[in-house]
């Protein structure tokens, strides 16, 4: 066990290290971040820190030192990155979790050979591969770049064979994903926490609703049978189980009549999970602090059903109106900049 006082070293310097940062805080614990800019937002939070890129092996080497063990906020930390840091330090969720959730096709494989459900997928290196693929698949399909992409970024929907090629000059990538376009219903999400020793507790299924392809919003909790709600949570846990995940795995599904299938999964707080701050026994940032420190997992009871609106670009102009709402708690990230697109906070109001 890893006893408060100890150092939570957090890589990556985004909100969600500034909000795992502060749970661990609030744990008595110290959290050290590694991060490129003393500026981002969990600099911000508190005064130990690294500035460093991921492939700073003298810098890397210096922050292990400082902390007792380590988490991240971001799935794209290189895997090169983790597997030095563990030289040192113990890194949760490890490099071979990594590995899988970076890459949509390793993901989708895994999810299917641990026989949860996923949309038809194929890879595509080439423009003649994407075409073949596309074939393959059938249309609608949506293509997107194997890595890196978030927000909807890195992907286009394809309704017709004519539109392959600019999908493929639009990708900028050698390394895409043709997945057949699902006719949801709606879209869920899990956050399951694990400890070392196998113990986990998972979140209730919540739904989120996009706009731009960017989360807008969740609904706490997902309006879902007893069955479809199961299925989720038991998906979840497995995928946490056989992922070996040491922290957070959260999972998104698209609901499809009485089936959830898998849409992607990230080994860290998401931002379906913001609502925990303020409407749920224990937040996600206090169980990942409590899962890497194998501490007990608490409650995830839901202690209201709740809204958690993202403030995104100027939306975050409108912070004072929340401050009126009785039922509102406003969370802003520190980000000095406004831009199209950006997540500069949220606000989780009791519905
Ligand atoms: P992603 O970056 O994979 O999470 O995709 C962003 C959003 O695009 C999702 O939340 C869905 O709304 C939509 N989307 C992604 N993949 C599919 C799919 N295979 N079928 C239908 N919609 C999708």
């Amino acid at each position: 066990m890893i006893q408060p006082g100890a150092t939570i070293g957090i890589l990556g310097g985004g909100q969600l290290g500034r909000m795992i940062a502060q749970a661990a805080q609030r744990l008595g614990y110290q959290a050290h971040i590694y991060a490129e800019e003393a500026d981002e937002p969990a600099c911000q939070v508190t005064a130990f820190k690294t500035l460093g890129s991921f492939d700073d092996e003298a810098k890397l080497k210096e922050f292990a030192q400082a902390v007792d063990v380590i988490t991240l906020e971001w799935e794209n930390v290189p895997v090169k990155t983790a597997e030095f840091l563990a030289q040192y330090k113990p890194v949760y969720p490890d490099a071979n979790a990594l590995k899988i959730t970076q890459h949509r096709v390793a993901e989708k494989s895994f999810a299917v050979a641990n026989r949860v459900i996923a949309p038809a997928f194929a890879q595509a290196k080439t423009l003649d591969e994407l075409r073949n693929g596309v074939m393959k698949i059938g249309i609608p399909c949506v293509v997107k770049t194997c890595r890196m992409g978030y927000d909807g970024k890195g992907q286009s929907i394809i309704r017709d064979l004519k539109e392959i090629d600019a999908a493929w000059n639009n990708l900028q990538t050698d390394d895409a994903i043709i997945e057949s376009f699902v006719p949801f219903e709606r879209e869920i999400s899990v956050i399951v926490a694990r400890r070392a020793d196998g113990m986990m507790q998972a979140f209730p299924p919540v739904e989120n609703r996009h706009k731009n392809g960017i989360l807008d919003e969740t609904q706490v909790p997902a309006m879902l049978s007893t069955l479809l709600e199961e299925q989720a949570m038991k998906a979840a846990k497995l995928l946490a189980e056989k992922l070996g995940i040491i922290g957070l795995l959260a999972v998104e599904f698209f609901v499809v009549d009485t089936q959830v299938v898998i849409n992607e999964m990230a080994p860290r707080p998401h931002n379906s999970g913001h609502w925990t701050m303020d409407f749920c026994a224990t937040s996600q940032f206090e169980q990942l602090i409590r899962a890497i420190c194998g501490l007990p997992l608490g409650s995830t009871a839901i202690t209201s059903p709740c809204i958690m609106k993202n403030l995104i670009g100027d939306d975050a102009n409108d912070w004072k109106k929340y401050l009126t709402e009785p039922n509102a708690h406003l969370h802003l990230y520190g980000k000095s900049e406004s831009r199209p697109g950006r997540k500069m906070g949220h606000v989780n109001k009791k519905a």
